[in-house]
């Protein structure tokens, strides 16, 4: 057990800090070498089994993640984005791979994150299942054979605790979409309507974003043409998703090089 690569999850009482934590200890080949909170969460200091309301890991959770970054070998963070930069830098410090899967982050954000990639090994996802990394590929094939006779809409819906929007998927899809139609994503995008918005401009790729519940993540790749319609569509009923692409992720990390990666590269889809 002990010479299975040791994972630090960050955010660990999160919705996926946790399904992360059930993946990770049911898993064969990692093993939960730490857990780390925010500074004033109620589980620092707990058991992380027994905080999640089950049977001791061994696992104390803490907020100060020098001490589990410098013994393990990949971090799985899925938190949000002041503390996903600030885990960067500390990863790239102690040379351990640091999976992303936080979504939210600005241009500046990634600009940052790919400084720390020349040092590390970062592989980062708006969304780590193998589904809809397929539906990113189609989404860029199909826009790639269809003219802006076709409106593209990219239509998300999350659970109601989600905080960002369009969701980070949405903008993969998106980008896979003004990627196979030769435009840039900045000046195609329509992000939220409201109101006299006049008619919608040709060659637009709009977003919508439905909230509700708790909806795991659903998402349309809209194309509408007079006459037809084709739908792509991606529908998540388990997390588990998520958090079995994060360790793949993590696995494929370890060992390789200093460099920013996605989910296309673990997947071999590049
Ligand atoms: P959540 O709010 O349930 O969990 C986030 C956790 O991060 C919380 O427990 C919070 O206390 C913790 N946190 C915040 N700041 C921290 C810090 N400085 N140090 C340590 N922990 C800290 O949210 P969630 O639903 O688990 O989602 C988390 C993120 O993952 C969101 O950005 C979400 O959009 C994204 N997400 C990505 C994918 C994917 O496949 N890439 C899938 C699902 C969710």
């Amino acid at each position: 057990m002990a010479d299975l690569p040791g994972i630090v999850i960050v955010g660990a009482s999160g919705r996926m800090g946790q399904m992360l934590a059930h993946t990770v200890n049911a898993s064969d080949g990692a093993r939960i070498s730490g857990a780390v909170e925010r500074k004033g969460h109620p589980w620092i200091g707990k058991d992380l089994g027994v905080a999640m309301g089950g049977q001791a890991l061994g696992v104390t959770v803490t907020d100060d993640p020098l001490e589990p970054f410098a013994t393990a070998q990949a971090i799985i963070d899925f938190t949000a984005p002041a503390a996903t930069l600030e885990y960067a830098e500390l990863a790239a410090q102690a040379r351990i791979v640091h999976v992303i899967g936080t979504t939210g982050l600005t241009e500046q954000d990634i600009a940052k994150i790919d400084a720390a990639a020349r040092h590390a090994t970062i592989i980062r996802a708006g969304n780590m299942s193998l589904g809809v990394n397929l539906l990113v590929q189609l989404t860029r094939k199909v826009a790639e054979a269809l003219d802006d006779e076709f409106d593209i809409e990219i239509i998300e819906s999350h659970h109601n605790q989600k905080v960002d929007a369009p969701s980070g998927t949405a903008l993969m899809l998106g980008q896979a979409a003004a990627e196979g139609r030769r435009v840039s994503l900045e000046t195609a995008a329509d992000r939220g309507r409201d109101g006299m918005t006049g008619k919608r401009r040709r060659g637009d790729i709009g977003f919508s974003a439905i909230r509700g519940g708790d909806i795991v993540g659903e998402h349309d790749v809209l194309f509408a043409a007079k006459g037809e319609r084709i739908v792509l569509r991606h529908i998540a009923t388990d997390r588990g998703i998520f958090a079995r692409g994060a360790l793949k992720a993590a696995l494929w990390g370890i060992g390789r090089g200093p460099g920013a990666f996605d989910m296309t590269d673990v997947l071999g889809l590049a």
